[in-house]
């Protein structure tokens, strides 16, 4: 098989517990990382810069769009968010499963630039679950709960491009079901295209050995 990594996209509504499950595959499982994007959008209480985001401001973020620094980016309730294109790179081809951790406009351009991608969405088991999660976060104003549940509708109306819906219910069930459904696509033939043509062009060289 293939040693590259693949290119994972975790998608889901707000609330739905993305945070809290990509912690928890990098802390179960080896060989995922997960990119840290850069945003305009100010940081939250205890976030760090280079560990959350790469917290930024818009001038910046645009030069960086220029110089093609982004694999993708996208404008999400008033804020860029972008994924740095380096360090997606360096790690694939180290062989690590790369997590990128963005809204479904970006997952949409990662699927058509890299169709071998994984995109996987994330939701909680029902509407009224999510409602209930974005309130006890605390962190953030009804407006914002507001935004963010009219923005769930929007993202509801793209969950059919994606390649796996997994419902967070149970954390530990749940991590154990993303590392499950990127371990079987590794085994996709789409995914292994130069294993598949060196395998074949060996038994060619056989076959035509034994005539
Ligand atoms: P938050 O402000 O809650 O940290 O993130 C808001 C949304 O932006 C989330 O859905 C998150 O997944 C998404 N996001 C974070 N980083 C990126 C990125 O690099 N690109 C895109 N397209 N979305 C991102």
């Amino acid at each position: 098989m293939e040693p590259r990594g693949i290119l994972m996209v975790l998608s889901g509504f707000s609330g739905a517990g993305k945070g809290t499950l990509v912690k928890g595959l990098l802390r179960k499982y080896d060989n995922y990382v997960l990119s840290v994007s850069m945003t305009t959008r100010a940081p939250r209480q205890g976030e760090r810069n280079g560990v959350e985001y790469f917290f930024t401001d818009k001038r910046n973020f645009e030069e960086t769009i220029k110089n093609d620094g982004l694999v993708e980016y996208a404008s999400y309730c008033g804020n860029y968010y972008g994924t740095p294109k380096a360090f997606v790179e360096e790690q694939m081809a180290a062989g690590r499963n790369v997590i990128l951790e963005i809204e479904i406009q970006g997952a949409l351009k990662i699927k058509e630039r890299f169709p071998e991608s994984l995109l996987i969405f994330v939701t909680p088991p029902s509407a009224q679950e999510l409602k209930h999660r974005l309130e006890k976060r605390g962190t953030e104003t009804p407006e914002v709960i507001a935004r963010r549940l009219a923005r769930a509708v929007e993202e509801s109306e793209g969950m059919e491009a994606y390649d796996y819906i997994v419902v967070n219910d149970d954390l530990e069930t749940c991590i154990d079901e993303i590392h499950r459904l990127t371990d079987a696509a590794r085994r996709a033939p789409v995914r292994n295209k130069k294993f598949i043509s060196e395998i074949r062009e060996e038994l060619h060289g056989f076959a035509k050995g034994a005539e």
